[in-house]
């Protein structure tokens, strides 16, 4: 062969593997925005969606599944969000738990599993953040996305320096793709306020009277096992307090702040007028001591950086070596709803809700959330 074949039958090659490592890519790519199945309970009402209460978000990467639960009887209209942030998975997985699992006998529950359906699509750049995370189940493993606190920029693009949501708030220029500082959204904003706006007018549409945000937070971060609460929710936030340490579950009281804007327990409240409760839980796997992110440390939650911090006192809860795995800091969220719906039938009967099958905390943390979850169709 003369150097000029050689040349050329190299540069072939060269390109034929360029080639396959874009489609590889591109695949790998294209899988992200593939969304996991929930497998709702039989005794589901309705599945809708987000567009159904507002439009503007048909056909949008911010339209998402919206699971309706209507019991025979009247009673309190609830509303439960998880992914508001995708990147703190006990909030997306303790909703999808519930829809899988709940009978309501009272009342209305309306569960949002994928409240920022666009922040499920990626995952935070220069995190190394894996995609996804699997949880097993009685026949074979379900696999779930780990995804990013704010909107893909394919979906909205570009950030501006300074972003003035529409409560007035001035926040910095990334926060324009944070869900929960875009309320109460725009009709006609960015992606994200669209889909801020959407859960506002769901709440009205569905006459929701309790809202429930389910979050995660970083072990270093204050606010943390909290109850964060909005004025009109505080007696109903120190009852399940009282409730949930009686159940041995420590979590701290924290008032909405009245000049912080564009939060849920903020504008649900001011806007919408419902009470509004956000809830924590101390996840490693976003928080800025970790180690390798891997999908052990979401499930498992073992981290010796964390360990180590925890020792030198420079964490808001106790991290001891054995980690806080998924399954205890959903069984916290758990325990935490139970505890304000316990608390609300006290305080307002006329708004209480009985659910059958509610996953008992305790039950989570022993037998693991495969044990509540329904094992993936086709195995
Ligand atoms: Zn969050």
């Amino acid at each position: 062969m003369t150097y000029f074949k050689r040349h050329i039958l190299s540069g072939f090659l060269l390109f034929l593997g360029a080639i396959c490592l874009s489609l590889l890519s591109g695949v790998q790519f294209l899988k992200m925005h593939k969304k996991e199945s929930i497998y709702p309970s039989e005794e589901l009402s309705s599945i809708k969606m987000l567009s159904t209460y507002f439009p503007g978000l048909k056909d949008t990467p911010g339209d998402t599944d919206v699971y309706v639960f209507q019991g025979q009887e009247e009673g309190g209209h609830l509303l439960i969000l998880g992914g508001t942030h995708p990147n703190e998975p006990a909030g997306f997985i303790t909703a999808v738990l519930l829809v899988e699992n709940i009978n309501v006998q009272r009342g209305k529950v309306i569960i949002v599993p994928r409240a920022n359906n666009s922040g499920f699509t990626h995952n935070d750049p220069q995190e190394a953040s894996p995609q996804s995370f699997g949880l097993g189940t009685s026949n074979g493993p379900r696999v779930f996305r780990y995804g990013s606190r704010l909107t893909n920029p394919i979906h909205q693009w570009p950030d501006p320096a300074l972003y003035l949501n529409p409560s007035g708030q001035k926040l910095s220029g990334t926060e324009i793709r944070n869900l929960n500082r875009c309320y109460p959204g725009k009709e006609k904003g960015y992606l994200t306020e669209k889909i801020a706006f959407g859960i506002i007018e769901l709440i009205k549409k569905e006459n929701i009277h309790l809202g429930l945000d389910l979050h995660e937070a970083a072990p270093e971060y204050p606010v943390i096992n909290a109850i964060v609460f909005h004025e009109n929710s505080a007696e109903l936030a120190a009852l399940a307090q009282m409730e949930l340490q009686l159940e041995g579950y420590d979590l701290r009281l924290e008032a909405s702040p009245s000049n912080l804007r564009g939060l849920s327990h903020r504008e649900w409240g001011d806007t919408a007028g419902i009470q509004a409760i956000l809830l924590e839980t101390a996840n490693a796997s976003h928080g800025r001591l970790k180690g390798e992110t891997s999908p052990s440390l979401i499930v498992e939650g073992k981290d010796k950086n964390y360990a180590r911090a925890s020792k030198l006192g420079l964490l808001f809860v106790p991290y001891a070596e054995e980690g806080i795995a998924l399954r205890v800091r959903v069984a916290r969220h758990l325990a935490s709803i139970r505890a304000l719906l316990k608390s609300l039938a006290e305080l307002s009967p006329e708004k209480s809700l009985d659910i059958d099958f509610l996953p008992l905390p305790s039950e989570v943390e022993r037998s693991g959330l495969g044990a509540f979850l329904k094992p993936p169709k086709g195995s």
